[in-house]
């Protein structure tokens, strides 16, 4: 019989979709990741917002 070898596994960071550089750092209050931000969700759902958030990102490139 041979050991298994134990392969350590860590969780995928998730990135702040308003920061794609950075990983979510939970800056908001109560919030458990990108999903359940509030801040995200007013910026996404707006749409001059989204839209203004979406040329700042291609500018950045
Ligand atoms: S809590 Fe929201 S705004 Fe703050 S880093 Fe995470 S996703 Fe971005």
């Amino acid at each position: 019989m041979t050991a298994t070898p134990t392969v350590k596994r860590s969780r995928p960071e998730a990135r702040c979709p308003l920061r794609p550089d950075d990983i979510c750092s939970l800056c908001q209050l109560d919030v458990t990741g990108p999903q359940d931000c509030g801040l995200v969700y007013l910026v996404m759902s707006d749409p001059e917002q989204r839209q203004e958030w979406g040329q700042r990102r291609h500018a950045a490139r």
